[in-house]
């Protein structure tokens, strides 16, 4: 396909953004990304990109409609340049997404890689019927969630917050996870509505995102604390304009899977061009909690806040991820 060519970075350099676990921004390519005008509406009428993995199905369907709404939603001039970018859905297994801008031109797009969305969709499914992930937690917890709601404490808060298996475990075929996820596959018309709102929510976020970062402008950065700089600028930009297009709530599981991947890791901290995950959740939970007025969600996200915001110590989030026996592997 053509478009293999058109990313703007080497192998090595992908590989280096795929270690470090990067939604990253590209602003400068060798080759021309989707012609200015060609627009996400006319881009995802097309059939799904072959090789898409057929879970995702939903992703492909829902977002031409997402993209409408945000076209309606946004203020006018960021419409504009919305109409103006092309949107992808990319079957590559690599665990970002990210603006590309024609230097030669006015072309932009934006890809979502197959490897984010199904991390995201794996979290949303598994949310979506906490009691079955709450079986798998039982028998085989993943280090990462048992960490991370260990350090917020939410844990017992909410089955919607429980503790999740990674998508490792899924795709490594543990029995007990398989067997959760097998649940998640019998159709209910309810299960299906809620999974279908929150691939809506996830494509919301990345959609703003990413869309933030041509709003703003924002070229390749100089160095890792500026593209930190940058990241949270694009989260600021997408979280002001998230609730006219969906329950933020609803961006949970995308927020929880990028902070997964993005969590704080001392040795690798300097080379981090991604802001601490703990702190792009935060956000979520600060614009959730500003965004609402039912006293359960109050409830349950102010304490999810408090705890989160108690953990204001790196050394702190660090001695708790040195504790992970599994942080060697990733
Ligand atoms: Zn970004």
């Amino acid at each position: 396909m053509a478009k293999g060519g058109r990313l703007p970075f080497g192998a090595a350099s992908l590989r280096r953004l795929f270690l470090a676990g990067l939604l990253a921004l590209a602003a400068a390519g060798p080759s021309a990304p989707a012609a200015a005008g060609d627009g996400a509406l006319a881009l995802l009428a097309d059939p799904p990109p072959a090789g898409l993995p057929a879970g995702l199905a939903a992703w492909h369907r829902l977002a031409p409609a997402l993209v409408g709404r945000a076209g309606e939603a946004l203020d006018a001039p960021d419409a504009a340049l919305l109409s103006r970018v092309a949107l992808e859905l990319d079957p590559r297994l690599i665990p970002g997404a990210y603006a590309i801008r024609d230097p030669e031109g006015a072309g932009r797009s934006i890809v979502i890689y197959a490897g984010m969305a199904a991390g995201i969709d794996t979290t949303i499914r598994l949310q979506v019927a906490g009691h079955e992930a709450a079986d798998c937690r039982r028998r085989h917890s993943d280090g990462f969630y048992r960490r991370f709601f260990a350090e917020v404490g939410a844990a017992d808060e909410t089955g919607a917050l429980g503790s999740l298996p990674s998508a490792e475990q899924l795709l490594a075929g543990d029995p007990a996870c398989r067997e959760a996820a097998n649940r998640l596959a019998i159709p209910s018309a309810a299960l299906a509505a809620r999974y279908e709102t929150l691939v809506e929510g996830a494509l919301a976020f990345l959609l703003l995102h990413e869309l933030g970062h041509h709003a703003l402008g924002h070229e390749a950065p100089a160095s890792p604390a500026a593209s930190r700089a940058q990241e949270l600028a694009a989260d600021d930009w997408a979280l002001a304009r998230l609730p006219r297009l969906v329950d933020p709530l609803d961006a949970f599981p995308a927020l929880l899977f990028i902070a997964r991947i993005n969590w704080f890791r001392p040795e690798t901290e300097a080379a981090m061009s991604h802001p601490h995950g703990r702190q792009r959740l935060l956000r979520l939970v600060e614009t959730i909690l500003a965004t609402t007025d039912d006293p359960g969600r109050t409830r349950v996200f102010g304490s999810l806040h408090a705890r989160l915001a108690g953990l204001d110590s790196e050394a702190e989030v660090a001695s708790a991820a040195s504790a992970d026996p599994r942080r060697a592997d990733r």
